[in-house]
């Protein structure tokens, strides 16, 4: 069964880089909601604009909508292994993903969560112009709220299941990427 492997941590975590990493360094395909969610955008798809309210307000996209491009972004996907980057940020998507997961013939094989404090997520966040609309001091409150609320529980979700493997995010990105490969074994 193909290793799929979930990635947790707030934002600015550093979630992005590292799923980058793993793809282009391990071999890894991936699947990051957010970008799969700023493509629609950018391609102007109803499904795009839909999500473009959610995001600008950093709040979450509402679960069906993450579900059905989930779906299809696991499903297009061939044997291999997988990084999954924001893929899961409810509950309820977690157990979603699972069917999911199942349904492919792969496995769950570890859940990541990159450890970031928060003062240092708002930092990171205060220091980081890359044009994207969500990336303002105000939104970034907001969705370091909705990770906490929303978000954190899959910690023990993922723990529960012996999946949980934490890495400290607040080291530069070459210490983080050593701890995620150690963390994957
Ligand atoms: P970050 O990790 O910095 O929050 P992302 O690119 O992962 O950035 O997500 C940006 C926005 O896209 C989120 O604030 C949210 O509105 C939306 N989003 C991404 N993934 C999901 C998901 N699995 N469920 C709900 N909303 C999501």
């Amino acid at each position: 069964m193909s290793a799929t492997v979930v990635l947790l941590g707030p934002p600015a975590c550093g979630k992005g880089t590292q799923a980058e990493r793993l793809r282009d360094r391990a071999g890894f395909a991936l699947v990051a909601t957010g970008d799969l969610l700023r493509e629609a955008r950018a391609a102007g798809t109803e499904l795009g604009a839909r999500a473009a309210v959610f995001m600008d307000r950093g709040v979450l996209v509402p679960d069906e909508l993450i579900i059905g491009i989930v779906a299809e972004a696991v499903g297009a996907l061939g044997s291999g292994p997988v990084v999954l980057d924001g893929v899961s940020r409810t509950v309820p998507q977690a157990l979603e993903l699972d069917a999911l997961v199942r349904a492919h013939e792969r496995e769950l094989t570890a859940a990541i969560l990159i450890d970031v404090p928060d003062d240092e997520v708002v930092r990171r966040i205060a220091g980081r112009h890359q044009g994207r609309t969500d990336d303002t001091p105000e939104t970034a409150r907001e969705r370091l709220r909705v990770y906490h609320r929303e978000t954190e529980p899959l910690v023990r979700h993922f723990e529960a299941r012996g999946l949980l493997r934490r890495v400290d995010g607040a080291q530069d990105a070459d210490s983080v990427e050593d701890g995620v490969r150690a963390a994957l074994g």
